[in-house]
């Protein structure tokens, strides 16, 4: 928000809009009304709410918007996804876009039950502008970290996906760290459980696994499924790989993950970028199912999906299906999610860096 913007109505909590409202002449079931009418049922324009009365709606118009942000680019793909990068512009901020990705959930997860892909689209969003973890293959951490998103630009990213389609699930997923700002990313999250009624298991929360985090996230509520991104079973090489975690044992990270099973009765989720002819060999996938053998945890493998310039290279289908069989006879179970929307924008953090190169 520049210093001039009105406060938009999504970042205020349920108990300070309704004083707005009664403020305004309202009655307190108008602002459940008008929470519900953009929550649920992708409703944006006050005029719309004609239950609530004129000067009531006049006075929201006037004095808090819906949304903060500005939707800058919207780019579809074949297969059905749509990428938003969306702005939230503020007073001294350079750069401040995100991506938001909406996936219908036939093609963003074929492995699910027939029932399950009818239950709506997968929502990827973003909790950082940038990102300051720093992957090599990722477009996201080159350009380094601007700042943290405010709960309501979260939050704004599941509304405004949820205009796009029925929502599902979502994996908080694209740009930035969660866990570096858990504390923005909870309240959004919050909303999304509690007023979207998006189930705490459809929501999973993406971390490159700061052990110490983990263990005090662990006892919160409501819990959310977990995914690791580990992209190495090999300390030299991930540290490369996720640089700000350089030095943190992948043992302690893992034995995080075990504490959060414990506790949560949740499985651990890791994620493994498929980097071909670098970290996709069957040794790889030997020594990993070794870190992983008698673990409850899934492996989610994700083939690299080539961004412009990158050092890095897609692999081979058949080195992705040797690593897949590897990690089975370790008696891991991995599953492989090959990346949505190629053809449109390619790469996840790619419509920010063509904005960023636009200028
Ligand atoms: S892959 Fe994730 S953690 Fe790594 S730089 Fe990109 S957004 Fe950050």
């Amino acid at each position: 928000m520049s210093a001039e913007a009105k406060p938009p109505l999504l970042s205020y909590s349920r108990a300070a809009f309704e004083a707005l409202v009664v403020g305004f002449g309202g009655k307190p079931f108008h602002a459940n009304i008008v929470r519900d009418s953009v929550l649920t049922k992708s409703l944006f324009d006050y005029e719309q709410m004609t239950a609530l009365p004129k000067n009531v709606r006049a006075r929201l118009a006037a004095e808090a918007p819906v949304f903060a942000g500005r939707e800058v680019t919207r780019s579809s793909a074949r297969d059905e996804t749509t990428k938003l990068l969306i702005e939230f512009p503020r007073t001294n901020d350079k750069d401040a876009t995100v991506e938001t990705v909406h996936m219908p959930s036939l093609y963003s997860n074929p492995d699910a039950a027939e029932g399950d892909q009818e239950k709506g689209a997968t929502l990827c969003v973003s909790t950082q502008v940038g990102c300051p973890v720093g992957c090599p293959f990722c477009a996201s951490g080159q350009l380094g970290l601007s700042r943290n998103l405010e709960a309501h630009e979260i939050l704004e990213q599941y509304v405004r996906g949820a205009a796009l389609g029925k929502l599902g699930r979502s994996v908080v997923m694209g740009m930035g760290e969660p866990l570096l700002n858990y504390k923005n990313l909870s309240v959004a999250l919050g909303v999304v459980h509690d007023e979207m009624g998006m189930g705490a298991r459809k929501i999973t929360v993406s971390t490159v696994g700061f052990p110490d985090r983990l263990r005090k996230l662990a006892p919160l509520r409501p819990r959310f499924q977990l995914a690791i991104s580990l992209h190495s079973p090999d300390q030299d090489q991930r540290d490369v790989l996720v640089p700000a975690m350089k030095g943190v044992p992948i043992d302690d990270i893992l034995a995080a993950g075990d504490d959060w099973f414990e506790k949560t009765g949740r499985e651990i989720t890791y994620e493994y970028v498929l980097l071909g002819r670098e970290n996709d060999t069957e040794g790889h996938a030997r020594r990993l199912g070794e870190k992983l053998r008698g673990r409850r945890c899934t492996v989610n493998l994700i083939p690299f999906n080539p961004v412009r310039e990158s050092p890095f290279r897609r692999p081979d289908t058949a080195d992705v299906d040797l690593f897949r069989g590897a990690l089975e006879r370790a008696r891991v179970v991995a599953t492989v999610r090959w990346s949505r929307g190629v053809e449109s924008d390619a790469a996840c953090g790619q419509l920010r860096i063509q904005k960023l190169e636009n200028r």
